[in-house]
Order: structure tokens, then sequence, then C-alpha cells
């Protein structure tokens, strides 16, 4: 069976792109495998899931794939963006941080926010293909739902009155950042 090593130690985006990746693939996670992440020092999605997809390369003769994904809001100069984890870490928490960032924007108008994921692929001695995807929404007034991870609590697609922590969990995989970068990848990668 062919496998692929999906490049996170974040259980959500695991489950995510599990689910996304052909059932014909074994899907294998670094914890599994005892390999720590990388550092993110790049400075924009892109190159961090290229950083990411080639560190883990390095441990493995099978192909991977990585993501970095993060909540930009319009009214907070498109943050916490890159450093949407990092704020986590340090608020403590993802509610924690979510209050946080309902806090700063108590008395903003403009609520507009993009989820963006970026996806790298690469197969053992081969360059990476790097794509990008968005979803468009707005952030909610409170802490809505606890069906999601992250940020989904506070995030509304267009087109929903619900937030991503209360849209069903098989609904949301099939229309967010993520998938839509997939389907982009799957483009180029056909056999995923
Ligand atoms: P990183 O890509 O490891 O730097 O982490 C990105 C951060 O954005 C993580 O803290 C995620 O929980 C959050 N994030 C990324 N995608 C989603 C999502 O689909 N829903 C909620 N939060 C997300």
């Amino acid at each position: 069976m062919k496998k692929i090593l999906i490049g996170t130690h974040n259980k959500g985006k695991f489950k995510e792109i599990s689910y996304l990746i052909s059932k014909k693939i074994r899907k294998i996670s670094p914890t599994k495998l005892r390999i720590i992440s990388p550092k993110e020092t790049g400075k924009t999605f892109i190159s961090n899931a290229r950083l990411k997809a080639n560190y883990f390369s390095k441990f493995i003769n099978y192909p991977v794939i990585s993501d970095d994904s993060g909540l930009c809001i319009k009214s907070l100069n498109n943050g916490p963006g890159i450093y949407s984890a990092r704020l986590a870490k340090k608020k403590g928490s993802f509610r924690k941080a979510m209050k946080y960032i309902l806090k700063k924007m108590a008395n903003k108008k403009n609520r507009s926010a993009f989820f963006v994921c970026s996806l790298s692929y690469k197969q053992p001695k081969k360059k990476p293909i790097t794509v990008v995807g968005k979803i468009y929404g707005r952030v909610s007034l409170k802490i809505l739902g606890n069906k999601g991870f992250g940020y989904d609590s506070i995030f509304i697609p267009n087109k929903e009155e619900k937030t991503f922590g209360q849209i069903l969990k098989y609904k949301k995989i099939k229309m967010d950042h993520r998938y839509i970068a997939f389907k982009r990848l799957k483009k180029k990668v056909k056999t995923l």
C-alpha cells in the first residue's frame, strides 16, 4: 500500500487532510514516527508549508504533505495570520486567543476575515508542489459551537449564518480553505 506522511501534529488538521486523500493511501503521522515539527521561520503561509514539506521529507522515503494555515482578520491588519498557532500558545489556549480577538474587535465595524491554507506536497528527491486556498467570511460576535478546532468557533463563512464550530464537521471539511487548496493540489498531483 502507498504511504504518505501528513506533516502536522495538529489533530484537527490531520483528520481533515486524511479525509481528503485517497483511501488507497496509508496516512502516517509524525507523532507516530516521533518526529518533532520544525520552527516556522517563514514570512508567508507558502514558505512555511514548503519549509515543513522539505523538513519532514528528510526523515522518510515516501511522499509528504504539509500545511500552513491561519485566520486573517482585515481590521487586525490580517492578523493573527501566520501567527495564529503562536497566538493561542501565547494566550494559553484557543479559547483565550478567541476571547482576546473578540475583545480587540469590540468596536471594529469591519469584521471581514478569511482562513488561508497553503498545502505543500513533496516526493523524495523532487521539489515541493505548493498551492493556496482561502475561504472568506466574518468574525462572529461571540464564541459559538464546539464542533471544530482552532479558531472555528469565531468564523462564519460567507453565505452561512453559523460558525465553523457549529457547522457539521463533514460539511466544513468539504468547503473550507484546506479543501479548496486540496482541490488545486489534486489537479497537479492526480494520485492523491
Ligand atoms: P500552523 O499552520 O501550524 O501554523 O497553525 C495554524 C493555526 O491556525 C492553528 O492554530 C490552527 O488551529 C488554526 N487553523 C488553521 N486551520 C484552521 C481551521 O480550519 N479551523 C480553525 N482553526 C484553524
